[in-house]
């Protein structure tokens, strides 16, 4: 169903996925609009002084729905960032969330920017002084918008963001809650980091639980030597990569990066990758790899799993018939567009979309935005009781059967969960329960022939279900 011959927006993209979901769902068309429709966007310009000279920066923040608080998305700091793509990425949030059952509404922010550019004194002036417009605009507090990291910021951007918070708000006992995804040592929680490359693993291992789907995508059960391609090797992509290559043993035979693609049939070890990375910030020259410049072509390299880490559109109307995989997990948000994914579609490539795929990170800034309102870390009261339950449990064991439990047994079962086992325990139960949602609609509605409608019908039912509650419709 192409529009026309020109590439659609990233917002029209994502609406023309989610009219899908409307049309099976019988939605009227206002309620339709209502519900793609991003309730505010604020965009702010502001000037910093770099090296003794005035230089103004630009912003936004949208609010796609607020129909539970808080809105949670990322920040993004890009050299290409603007209204339609914050608005896009909104949206996706507001779904996301709905697919996972977070109870918050869905918002994002980007300021254009091009981080490498500056030093790290200035990223911080400027991330202070873009905090303090969201703030003051009433787009950042942990009542109302938290946001957390996305592409080009990390733990470092969002303890500067929220030390910039409490500045304001001395009076506030949540300022924690301000931003998700913050250095453990100031209020963040164990695992989030990882939480979003983790979820897309999670998403996988789920895949190949369900031996019926496993076979619709043309694959051999097993999620071992499976060959994988990724493209974008930075926080999200890293964590998927590294577990796959480390704990599942498939074989990572590209990765794909900004300046071009490195190729290995046997499988590449992904952190020797990333090592060479931060030691020569480039993937050329890492040994026992072919490099080629021209990394778009690593997405037509022939592989059982392609996983887009990177960013939005790079599978589009120009490749999607080169793509040579059996099944896309979209670990970025919105890497193939509208036009792409009928094509993919068309063509029997199973897409498993990024409103589920990629939802462990906001899964995860869930978990630590509680930790921040409770005031205290996740299994601190339990996790001594249990190990001394486990230990009696033992005990009684060895004295009912008069043997000597094995050393397994004592490290399994005289412990208490550490607040990374609860986080990890919480994140896989969330992408298990979300893929069987989906599993649920895509077999059973004579209307839905993909993973992506599935979800966004999931998401929509769950969204409709509390606007009627709350009165709105
Ligand atoms: P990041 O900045 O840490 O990493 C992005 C990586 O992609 C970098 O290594 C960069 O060099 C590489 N890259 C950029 N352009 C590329 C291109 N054209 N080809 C190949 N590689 C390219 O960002 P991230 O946080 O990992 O986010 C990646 C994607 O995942 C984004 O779409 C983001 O919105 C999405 N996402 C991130 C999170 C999160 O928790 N960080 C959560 C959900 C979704």
């Amino acid at each position: 169903m192409e529009k026309n011959n020109k590439s659609l927006s990233f917002s029209e993209s994502v609406n023309y996925m989610v009219d899908r979901a409307l049309s099976v769902l019988n939605v009227d068309p206002g309620t339709s609009n209502s519900i793609k429709t991003c309730n505010s966007t604020i965009k702010v310009s502001f000037p910093v002084e770099i090296n003794g000279k005035i230089e103004v920066f630009t912003g936004w923040r949208s609010v796609h729905s607020d129909h539970r608080l808080p809105s949670k998305g990322g920040i993004r700091f890009a050299p290409i960032v603007n209204e339609d793509e914050v608005e896009a990425l909104a949206s996706l949030m507001t779904y996301k969330c709905a697919i996972v059952d977070v109870p918050f509404g869905g918002s994002k922010g980007g300021l254009l920017i091009d981080p490498s550019k500056y030093t790290r004194d200035d990223m911080q002036r400027i991330t202070r002084r873009f905090a303090r417009e969201l703030i003051r605009k009433g787009y950042l507090s942990p009542a109302t918008n938290v946001p957390a990291p996305d592409m080009g910021t990390g733990e470092r951007e969002m303890a500067w963001i929220t030390d910039t918070y409490k500045q304001l708000h001395p009076e506030d006992i949540n300022y924690l809650g301000c931003v998700t995804g913050k250095p453990v040592a100031h209020g963040g929680i164990r695992g989030r980091t990882e939480a979003t490359g983790r979820g897309v693993v999670y998403a996988i291992r789920e895949f190949f639980r369900n031996a019926d789907d496993v076979q619709s995508a043309g694959l051999k059960p097993g999620l071992g030597g499976k060959t994988v391609v990724i493209q974008g090797l930075g926080n999200v992509g890293y964590y998927a990569a590294k577990l796959l290559d480390e704990e599942d043993g498939c074989k990572i035979i590209a990765i794909i990066e900004r300046d071009g693609v490195l190729i290995n049939e046997e499988g590449l070890r992904v952190e020797d990758v990333r090592k060479h990375i931060n030691e020569h910030k480039t993937i050329k020259g890492f040994p026992d790899a072919k490099f080629s410049e021209d990394g778009a072509s690593g997405l037509e390299i022939e592989c059982d799993i392609l996983i887009p880490a990177a960013m939005e559109a790079q599978i589009t109307k120009e490749n999607a018939d080169k793509i040579k995989t059996k099944v896309i997990f979209e670990a970025a948000n919105g890497p193939v567009t509208f036009e792409a994914d009928d094509i993919l579609h068309q063509r029997g490539i199973m897409i498993f979309p990024d409103a589920y795929v990629n939802a462990g990170g906001v899964t995860v800034s869930y978990f630590e935005w509680v930790r921040n309102l409770a005031h205290i870390r996740f299994g601190r009261m339990e996790r001594r009781h249990d190990e001394m339950r486990g230990a009696h449990m033992l005990q009684a064991l060895e004295t009912l059967t008069g043997k000597q439990s094995e050393a397994w047994m004592q490290k399994e079962l005289v412990y208490g969960a550490d607040e990374l086992d609860l986080v990890r325990s919480g994140l896989d139960d969330t992408m298990r329960n979300s893929y069987q949602q989906l599993k649920e609609v895509y077999s059973t509605n004579d209307d839905v022939h993909d993973f992506r409608t599935a979800a966004y019908v999931v998401a929509i039912q769950k969204l409709m279900r509390s606007y009627i509650d709350i009165g709105i419709y």
